[in-house]
């Protein structure tokens, strides 16, 4: 059995290990020149971020977890660490040592793209370029599992004078350090981790920030004073903003923390899946395509911590993989992707949220288990998601202080408070 994995991030790295206890005809395809996807090497700390969009890291040099650090752990490898929101080389450094201490290095293939997959009748033919020397070749596989991640292609929504404002514009991809805005009146775009995490950074140099977002009233106290709420953005001038409440601030620079797009170009139409708006359509359990379940993503479904998640899937995969279990009739996979999605709209929810998770998380994880006949996921795991959610909505200043563990099975969480205590 021969099996191709689309990237070398987290998820492919995972992939590759649970690959690896039962066949060792496996290639992981890799087109940059490192592993790590999200979290691979990035020029050195201070330096200017590449300026080619997709090339460019989105590591900054503050850059923190946003979940705590057992979160981002796999099984069989921990971190040798105390601290429970750790700096983003530290992840890093744990990809690659797992990379190592599961003998995947040897299997993944460095600088190489895939441009193309498609479906032969009764294999998948996979067309590769070495991005060094431009060279081209093809090689064919009974199983293909792509993990080529979510958050590479910035989104910068279209707005009105954007071309015409004659300040700094960029995506958070970009940002590197808040001394680069220091006397700067900064407008961030966002309130997702990245927007709430950049905006609070900027206040130790920046002289204005101001936040914009649709969501709830955030001038409750959770945020700092000095940071300015603001609706959506309508226009862009010159020099200034204009905000949907004909409010009018002049700044000096944008940072678009507006999340990223999704792209599968290299996957061709023969393999019976289709790109919606941040949604892939026709997978069963948001990992088969329905059409031909031989064709496997990994990583996309969104709003829970992603390791445990990716595990999970991985676990699944493997089941059907190795034959061990086999996947329901095409008719009662449609039926149950159309559930999911009709689930979705009833709650009022769009396309592009039909990935997301959240309080969904438990039940879709169970679903894996009991589709591959394996254990549940600990139960607490969903508490320290809970947990850990409504501190990071609640109290976006303080979430990181406090400590989240799970430690024999139990999920241990102890307020900032009684820490400081001790
Ligand atoms: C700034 C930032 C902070 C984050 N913080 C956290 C956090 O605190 N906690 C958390 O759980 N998650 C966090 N995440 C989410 C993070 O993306 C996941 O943790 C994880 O890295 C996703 O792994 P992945 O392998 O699915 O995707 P990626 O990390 O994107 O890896 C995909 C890999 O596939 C390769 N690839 C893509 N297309 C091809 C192709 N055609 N041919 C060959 N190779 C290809 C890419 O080069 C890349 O190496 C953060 C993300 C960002 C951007």
């Amino acid at each position: 059995m021969r099996i191709a994995i689309i990237g070398a991030g987290a998820s492919g790295l995972v992939m590759g290990r649970h690959i690896k206890t039962f066949c060792s005809e496996f290639d992981i395809y890799e087109r940059r020149n490192c592993i790590g996807g999200n979290w691979r090497d990035r020029e050195s700390p201070g330096s200017p971020p590449d300026e080619d969009m997709i090339a460019c890291s989105p590591l900054y040099d503050l850059l923190r977890t946003n979940t705590p650090v057992d979160s981002v752990t796999f099984d069989g490898l921990n971190y040798d660490t105390e601290e429970c929101f750790i700096h983003w080389t530290d992840v890093n450094k744990y990809l690659k040592d797992y990379a190592n201490k599961f003998g995947l290095t040897e299997h993944i293939f460095l600088d190489t793209e895939v441009f193309n997959v498609s479906w032969t009748d009764n294999e998948w033919r996979i067309n590769f370029r070495n991005n060094l020397n431009g060279e081209i070749d093809e090689k064919y596989y009974n199983f293909v599992i792509v993990c080529n991640g979510h958050e590479e292609y910035p989104n910068i929504p279209d707005y009105e004078g954007l071309s015409e404002f004659k300040g700094i514009k960029l995506h958070s991809k970009r940002y590197r350090n808040p001394k680069h805005y220091k006397n700067q009146r900064v407008l961030v775009i966002g309130v997702g981790p990245s927007g709430s995490d950049i905006a609070l950074q900027l206040l130790s140099e920046a002289d204005t920030v101001y936040f914009s977002h649709h969501h709830e009233d955030f001038s409750d106290g959770r945020y700092p004073a000095n940071l300015i709420q603001k609706p959506d953005v309508k226009k862009f001038n010159n020099n200034s903003v204009i905000f949907e409440d004909d409010t009018e601030c002049e700044i000096d620079a944008v940072i678009f923390c507006t999340g990223y797009v999704h792209n599968i170009d290299f996957i061709d139409k023969s393999c019976g899946v289709e790109l919606g708006e941040k949604y892939i359509r026709n997978l069963y359990k948001q990992m088969f395509s329905i059409e031909h379940p031989s064709l496997i993503f990994i990583g996309y479904p969104r709003l829970f911590f992603i390791f445990p998640l990716i595990e999970w899937q991985a676990k699944l995969a493997i089941k059907i993989v190795s034959g061990q279990v086999a996947l329901p009739s095409k008719e009662e996979m449609y039926e149950d992707t159309k559930a999911w999605e009709q689930n979705h709209r009833n709650e009022g929810k769009k396309e592009r949220q039909f990935f997301e998770l959240k309080t969904l998380a438990r039940d879709y994880m169970r679903g894996l288990s009991e589709v591959g006949r394996f254990e549940y996921p600990p139960e607490a795991l969903f508490d320290m998601f809970n947990t850990y959610f409504y501190q990071f909505k609640n109290h976006p200043t303080v979430f990181k202080k406090h400590f989240y563990k799970i430690v024999n099975s139990e999920f241990i969480f102890k307020p900032c408070s009684e820490l400081n205590s001790h």
